[in-house]
């Protein structure tokens, strides 16, 4: 299922333009409009989840193939020397967007090491 006002469902319905880099019957992956990384990418599920904690058993095949395109295409965007894999889950994650997506970020190490 979609939702009618979701901004990533319109971006997977192509109502929103992206610079896409994936696509396949389940998912879509396309680059961050304000790229925190050299290489930033989202990959998000075409079915709308609110978020990775509104997921389940079910979904495991879905979130096993996001998880499996990570690697595939940070290489493909130039990420070679290692990425940063972040699924911001809720309020106290930042999340801004609610419908679940996967940050694939590279070419760079800005960030705090975890
Ligand atoms: P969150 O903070 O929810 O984990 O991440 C949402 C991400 O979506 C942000 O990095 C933001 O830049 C990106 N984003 C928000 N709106 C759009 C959009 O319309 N197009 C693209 N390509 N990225 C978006
Ligand atoms: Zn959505």
């Amino acid at each position: 299922m979609q939702k009618e006002d979701c901004i990533f469902c319109k971006i997977a319905r192509k109502e929103i333009p992206s610079k896409q880099v994936y696509e396949d019957e389940d998912v879509i992956a396309f680059k961050d409009i304000n790229p925190a990384a050299p290489v930033h990418l989202l990959i998000i599920p075409k079915q709308h989840y609110d978020s990775l904690a509104t997921m389940g058993e079910t979904e495991i095949p879905l979130l096993g193939k996001m998880l499996a395109l990570a690697p595939v295409l940070a290489k493909e965007a130039g990420a070679t020397n290692g990425f940063r894999v972040v699924i911001n889950t809720g309020h106290d994650s930042g999340q801004e967007v609610n419908h679940i997506h996967v940050h694939v970020l590279g070419g760079a190490r800005p960030w705090k090491k975890l």
